[in-house]
């Protein structure tokens, strides 16, 4: 009989060992109330437990599997738990788990449709529809990516490439002064790596002053685009964000769509979280605007509630796309611009992570994304009230489910407060800056948080 392979092992040792880790994954996840949301674990034992792993020793997979899920449960911030009111990362939904789990299962190469027909035509039925529901024009399309950043890099490399026809060969050496990018000094700042990255230069970026409420001004935008063009740089693309990462504030998507028009310049619409509104009626409205833009960013990752690294590129101008990123070689087995992925995006080899939000859309429908989003806004109304009327200042004036909050006078400051909330494992909020001050920032991220976890937030807030 042929030896056992430990990497390929045979049906009998697959079932078993599934069985146990479907039943370690049930023991352990989503974790409940009564668990720290903060890392407890001991990280110096820990430390040394993982040196000791030197490969030189072959170890027992169930063994193996019990001590990394035993860890990971006590050694991360945890995003399924219900009172983790974090960064938007959130508790994923379970048809996306579903999801990576056939994914590695049949592992598609999905770069070429040839390779995989069905997975590709998933995926791109899942983006056709999305910028549909995003009112872009009729014949729309994009790709997924491995998240918001790579989608707004997306959107800088079309945004040159249409800018110049000799940006293509020639880069930034094509244009007759220094590229220019537009963002709101609230922005989400992987806009500065992007223009490093893209060869532009950081200080390409030009940060517009927001109106004192978290948006963008468009008076102001217009004034800077006038004055670089003036001073001989090229102005290429205007990024608006729709729901900024601190605060979910809209920049005025009509305004900053005239002035591109009026510019000449590309609009791209960053509403990688806030982008998940389209899903409601009540509240799409928020997002008015973006169905004008030349490209979007939404992260099915933040509230379409994926699992990490689901990034989507929506744009009206797929032929960009095409000569962004076209490429021919011998051993690829097509070069179908319509169709493979590897000539219209950045990545080459590519996971299936379309089947995520595939099956989450499938499986709940728009409506359920509608109810789940509303759900988390009207929670965030719940503790929004409660804390307004014991005295703290709501500094954002956001619908999303995001809150910028001021501890009333006299009381703890905004550090004091988070720090004494993060150490206490019982809740996860964080200290960032909206508008230069410091506030304490709470996101509602998870689709099992409950009335009862906001009311037991409102207490730890008030320290109560
Ligand atoms: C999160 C976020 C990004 C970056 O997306 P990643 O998925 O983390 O790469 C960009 N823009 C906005 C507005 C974001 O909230």
């Amino acid at each position: 009989m042929a030896k056992q392979s430990t990497l390929f092992p045979n049906d009998d040792v697959r079932r078993t060992t599934d069985q146990f880790l479907v039943k370690l994954l049930q023991d352990s996840t989503p974790l409940g109330v009564d668990e720290s949301v903060s890392p407890a674990e001991d990280l110096s034992a820990f430390r040394r437990a993982l040196s000791a792993v030197d490969f030189s020793t072959p170890q027992d997979l169930h063994h193996l599997l019990q001590w990394t899920v035993e860890h990971l449960q006590h050694g991360l911030v945890q995003m399924t738990h219900p009172r983790y009111f974090g960064l938007f990362n959130p508790a994923p939904s379970y048809p996306a788990e579903c999801a990576d789990r056939i994914a590695a299962a049949f592992n598609p190469q999905i770069c070429v449709w040839s390779h995989a027909p069905v997975a590709v035509d998933i995926e791109r039925h899942v983006i056709e529809q999305v910028a549909q529901r995003a009112g872009l024009p009729e014949g729309s399309g994009g790709h997924f990516t491995c998240g918001g950043s790579e989608a707004n890099h997306t959107a800088v490399s079309c945004a040159l490439t249409a800018a110049h026809d000799d940006f293509a060969e020639k880069g930034v050496f094509a244009f007759a002064g220094q590229p220019r990018i537009y963002a709101s000094a609230e922005s989400h700042l992987a806009w500065v790596k992007i223009a490093h990255q893209t060869g532009i230069g950081r200080k390409a970026v030009r940060l517009i002053d927001t109106d004192g409420s978290g948006r963008m001004c468009a008076a102001a935008l217009a004034r800077v685009i006038e004055t670089d063009r003036a001073g001989g740089s090229v102005p290429v693309l205007i990024a608006s964000t729709a729901g900024t990462t601190n605060a979910g504030m809209v920049d005025p998507l009509h305004a900053c769509a005239d002035i591109a028009k009026e510019y000449g310049l590309w609009h791209h619409v960053d509403a990688a979280w806030g982008g998940a509104l389209i899903a409601s009626e009540r509240y799409r409205t928020c997002l008015d605007g973006i169905a004008r833009a030349d490209s979007v960013t939404i992260d099915a990752h933040k509230w379409f509630a994926t699992t990490m690294g689901t990034g989507m590129f929506l744009t009206p101008h797929r032929h960009v796309l095409q000569t962004t990123f076209r490429v021919a070689t011998s051993y690829m087995p097509s070069n179908d611009q319509a169709v493979d992925y590897y000539v219209n995006s950045m990545q080459w080899s590519r996971r299936f992570i379309g089947l995520r939000l595939f099956l989450a859309l499938a499986n709940a429908g728009w409506q359920g994304f509608a109810d789940h989003v509303e759900r988390g806004i009207r929670l965030m109304e719940r503790l929004t009230t409660q804390l307004d009327a014991a005295g703290w200042q709501i500094a954002n004036a956001s619908s999303m489910a995001v809150a910028c909050l001021i501890p009333p006078p006299g009381g703890e400051s905004v550090e004091e407060c988070v720090a004494r909330i993060v150490a206490s494992g019982q809740a996860w909020v964080s200290v960032t800056q909206f508008e230069s001050q410091p506030v304490v920032r709470i996101c509602i991220t998870n689709g099992r948080t409950s009335s009862a976890d906001i009311d037991a937030l409102i207490r730890l807030l008030r320290n109560q």
